[in-house]
């Protein structure tokens, strides 16, 4: 069973990263931070835990406001290091705990915190920054990690409180998963920092301070504030400490403070926290309660004859199939698909058998291998086949045969054109 052994609280500034990359470790100014993250990454080494789940935000590096979301949950199992604009970091990729995240994902959604999952994106310095101080050991990852994004960089944010009560849920979440994993919550980001405007500069080391009492001690005190209260108190870049909720509710009501830290070299209030929850892990009523919620919605879906639900597995499974057909909507690419289909093939690396099914038309096979329907009727547009045509295949009928079963005999596509 999975347990949560603790939580880390620590800034994400792009300093940190910056300062491990050059090792300056030994530079005045910059030892306090090494000194500080040294605790949490000898906390981490003694606890081994198999997984941390990451409570970060993007910079507008892998998210953008053409789509944004408040909580988008890492569902893959390899996250690169992003390149926000000068070259990536050579970091290596990280593991993610894909199994992990699929039943978050399943629990929280049970839970009516209905999140938004991402897979192939990079991760920026909201993530690595802080990583690569704590779990990287001779160029390897000691834990594996899953992400959870929120985005507080667009206004409306998740109010405080809602991130409190998300992190309750993230530990029934976690302490509900059956596999033996040991898990620390890891929160980043702030503490006083602002970056724009004229007021760039502004910190409040005393409200830092009474940041991270009130958080040990009394998070209904922070869950009540506004985002103008944060703003105010610590700058608005500050505002992200929200996510410092979700780790402080993803423990116990008491717990035990076993490092702070804090030091403001320039710009952003750097804070390292480290608790351990003082009252014992989930017990087995809440825990059976917990999986039963996570499955019960899709629970005897599969038994459904005929019925293949697009799931997380599948979407992992036949990614690199459904994002070759999706990128039939780019007029681009579905000409060379057209005109070269074998070259295409390649340039995507679809391995053979998903090649195969291209080929053969097999629009069941590509349904039971885990495509989305909603581009295989892309894929029709783009070859001159009705959607007709594909149900009466997938039906193992004719057309005329499969249109004989409806009303009436339309004929439609998703093409523009008839031609
Ligand atoms: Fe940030």
């Amino acid at each position: 069973m999975a347990r949560i052994i603790g939580g880390i609280g620590v800034s994400h500034t792009p300093t940190i990263g910056y300062a491990r990359d050059r090792d300056l470790r030994d530079d005045p100014s910059w030892r306090p931070i090494f000194q500080n993250f040294d605790v949490v990454r000898e906390w981490l080494a003694a606890r081994q835990p198999d997984v941390l789940l990451v409570v970060y935000n993007d910079h507008v590096t892998s998210f953008f406001f053409d789509h944004y979301s408040a909580f988008t949950l890492g569902v893959g199992d390899l996250y690169h290091v992003a390149d926000e604009g000068a070259g990536a970091r050579a970091l290596p990729a990280v593991p993610g705990h894909a199994g992990l995240s699929r039943h978050v994902a399943r629990y929280l959604t049970s839970q009516e915190f209905d999140l938004a999952v991402f897979q192939h994106k990079p991760l920026d310095h909201g993530c690595f920054s802080p990583l690569s101080m704590l779990t990287l050991e001779e160029g390897r990852w000691t834990s594996a990690i899953v992400p959870l994004q929120v985005g507080v960089l667009q206004f409306p944010i998740p109010t405080a409180r809602r991130c409190y009560k998300l992190g309750r849920a993230v530990r029934a979440a976690v302490e509900s998963y059956p596999e033996d994993l040991k898990v620390v919550i890891a929160a980043t980001g702030g503490l006083s920092h602002q970056i724009h405007g004229e007021r760039a500069g502004f910190n409040n080391t005393e409200w830092d301070l009474e940041f991270l009492e009130l958080l040990e001690r009394d998070p209904e005190r922070i869950a009540e504030l506004t985002h103008a209260e944060f703003a105010r108190r610590g700058g608005l870049e500050s505002v992200e400490v929200i996510m410092w909720l979700i780790m402080r509710g993803a423990l116990t009501e008491q717990v035990t403070r076993v490092h702070r830290g804090y030091y403001l070299p320039s710009m952003t209030a750097i804070a390292t926290l480290i608790l351990e929850s003082q009252q014992p892990p989930l017990g087995q009523e809440e825990i059976a309660a917990a999986r039963t919620a996570a499955a019960r919605q899709t629970a005897t879906m599969e038994s459904i004859e005929g019925t293949y639900p697009f799931s997380l597995e599948s979407s992992a499974r036949a990614y690199r199939l459904n994002q070759f057909l999706h990128a039939l909507v780019i007029p681009e690419v579905r000409q060379s698909f057209l005109a070269d289909p074998e070259a295409s093939f390649r340039q995507a690396e679809l391995s053979e058998s998903e090649t195969a099914l291209i080929r053969k038309r097999d629009w069941l096979g590509m349904i039971r291998y885990g495509v989305t329907f909603f581009v295989l009727e892309k894929l029709g547009a783009v070859l001159g086949i009705s959607n007709p045509q594909i149900y009466a295949a997938m039906k193992g009928l004719s057309l005329d045969a499969f249109l004989r079963t409806r009303r009436t005999n339309i004929v439609y596509s998703v093409a523009a054109r008839d031609e």
